[in-house]
């Protein structure tokens, strides 16, 4: 099959995790239980999405000079993706502390590390992973200034530029204009609309919106409800696939990886949307985050 070349750009994490009874509160030591290790950071589960669905990815990042990035960088060689990573001798890998309770209430503290020291000179020096591609995809977990910079590069040498804007935070005018689409979620529409979604109508309101500030495609993801493209002066609600959730984490991720790889196939953004929905709702019924991950032969459907 003929497939676009797909650029990730963006965070790899290494993620902590302890099971406890309860929550430890402001001064308390508390013994857990069960404790893992696991990979990952926004910018590298989408491009193990990538990788997992068959598509052609590169990715860049940058980690500390130390064992957590050494395992990032042998993971992503294991998964066939090609990988710039950038090391930092002054800062370690990014890290999240992890805490879950009985109830599966989590508290999460995340520190970035060399994933917030990736700088727009770091990318200068991949400039050739930026030429080759025809889809770039980055989200927030790395600065604004690279994200802007990669974006204006990356549509200079005439790829389309999509930006997952998560974490939610707002962003510079200027750079929704050099994107060919943009994939919020609710709670990142809102930030970036101004306006509360809550349902679909009103996610019709923020995605007009946003699509105001510049940015040609806009689609937001509705957790169970799917999402709301909206693209060439149109609506179009996709449904999410009904599944019994387990666990949502990486669920946006998956989300993103699989509409690049529909897209890089040829397909339009309604097609794309759907293959997203179907690979994200596998995605929910397993634990985890890259491990819930789906490979292409999962989705019984629409597999060409
Ligand atoms: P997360 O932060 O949990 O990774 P997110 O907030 O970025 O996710 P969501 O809008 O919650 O993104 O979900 C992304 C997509 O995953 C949805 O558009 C939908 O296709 C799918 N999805 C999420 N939750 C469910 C669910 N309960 N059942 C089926 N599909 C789901």
């Amino acid at each position: 099959m003929n497939q676009s070349n797909i650029l990730v750009v963006g965070s790899s994490n290494t993620d902590m995790v302890i099971k406890a009874a309860h929550l430890p509160t402001a001064g308390e030591t508390i013994l857990g239980g069960e404790f893992f290790m696991n990979p990952g950071g926004k910018g590298a589960n989408q491009a193990v999405s990538i990788a997992r669905l068959g598509g052609n990815v590169s990715f860049i990042c940058k980690t500390g000079n130390d064992i957590f990035g050494k395992q990032s960088m042998q993971l992503f060689q294991d998964e066939g993706i090609e990988t710039y990573l950038f090391s930092d001798p002054n800062h370690p890998s990014g890290v999240a502390l992890i805490t879950i309770d009985s109830e599966a209430e989590n508290c999460i503290v995340v520190a970035s590390g060399a994933n917030a020291t990736l700088s727009p000179d770091d990318l200068k020096k991949a400039d050739g992973a930026i030429a080759k591609a025809e889809y770039v995809i980055m989200q927030l977990e790395i600065p604004l200034e690279t994200v802007v910079y990669v974006s204006e590069r990356a549509t200079e040498l005439g790829a389309k530029v999509i930006l997952n804007p998560a974490p939610a935070c707002a962003l510079p005018i200027n750079l929704f204009e050099k994107l060919y689409l943009i994939t919020p979620n609710q709670t990142e529409a809102e930030m970036l609309s101004g306006t509360k979604v809550k349902d679909l109508d009103s996610a019709k309101i923020a995605a007009n919106i946003i699509h105001k500030k510049g940015v040609e495609n806009v689609i937001i993801t509705l957790g169970q409800d799917g999402a709301l493209v909206f693209t060439t002066g149109e609506f179009h609600h996709i449904p999410a696939i009904k599944v019994k959730a387990i666990d949502t984490t990486a669920a946006g991720d998956v989300f993103n990886g699989a509409l690049c790889v529909a897209l890089a196939e040829g397909k339009d953004l309604i097609a794309s949307t759907e293959f997203a929905c179907k690979a994200a709702a596998i995605a929910v019924t397993k634990l985890g985050a890259q491990s819930s991950i789906p490979y292409r032969n999962e989705l019984s459907l629409n597999q060409t």
